[in-house]
């Protein structure tokens, strides 16, 4: 049976020991998986740690426009090159508790992804980006996940989307439409991820399985990972 697989590289730009960030991201890595049981595997290939000047604080960073901020622009452009732009989903753990706010909204978790090496609408390359506060839940990384894996192409809208494929959240006071989430409190697209035993429908999980992040395997085996300093 096919094994679908997700590469996940781990950045910490935190000041927690490497002993509590290893735990967290194996942790995060264990709930991922728990979340999409049965569809998608998240493989933790590396794990980097920062030095003291390199540390991030998440406070410093507006909540909107994420990856258009300078510094994480550098951080991120900075793990591409040392892992030579291997695909995969890039996680950043950040010191702080909450991104800068805008509008009040309390922001732990972030998902964006950066295309590359675009020919055409079934041919181009995604790298996932995910930054974390250190007031991420138990299913943040995986919830910021789906956001990554759900891009893809349109091909009647001849564009990008990354809407979630069991969506759209509607706001019951506002009637505003979120695209990216759903309305299911059990569901690990909720806007805010559920605590414990988050689900996803077929319709998240094959979507899921054909983004350009997510290897198809015939043969899998399980590896360890390395540990890296900047
Ligand atoms: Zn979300």
């Amino acid at each position: 049976m096919a094994v679908y697989t997700v590469d996940v590289y781990a950045f910490f730009v935190n000041s927690a020991s490497p002993r509590t960030n290893i735990g967290r991201i194996k942790q995060d890595i264990i709930n991922a998986n728990r979340a999409w049981n049965g569809c998608i595997k998240f493989d933790l290939k590396d794990i980097h740690f920062c030095k003291k000047e390199q540390i991030l604080n998440a406070g410093s960073i507006s909540t909107e426009k994420v990856f258009r901020n300078q510094q994480i622009n550098l951080l991120y452009n900075n793990a591409r090159n040392t892992m030579n732009n291997k695909i995969g989903i890039y996680v950043f753990y950040l010191n702080g508790k909450y991104l800068d706010e805008v509008n009040g909204r309390r922001v732990v978790g972030v998902a964006g992804t950066e295309l590359i090496d675009y020919k055409h609408g079934k041919d181009y390359k995604l790298i996932g980006r995910v930054l974390l506060t250190e007031m991420a839940g138990p299913f943040t990384f995986a919830h910021e996940c789906g956001h990554v894996l759900f891009k893809r192409y349109h091909s009647t809208k001849n564009t990008f989307i990354h809407n979630d494929p069991s969506g759209p959240y509607i706001n019951p006071k506002t009637k505003k439409i979120d695209s990216a989430h759903n309305n299911d409190r059990n569901n690990l697209m909720f806007p805010i991820s559920p605590f414990q035993n988050p689900m996803i429908t077929s319709e998240q999980c094959k979507i899921a399985k054909l983004s350009k992040i997510t290897r198809k395997r015939m043969v899998y085996m399980d590896e360890d990972f390395d540990v890296n300093f900047f």
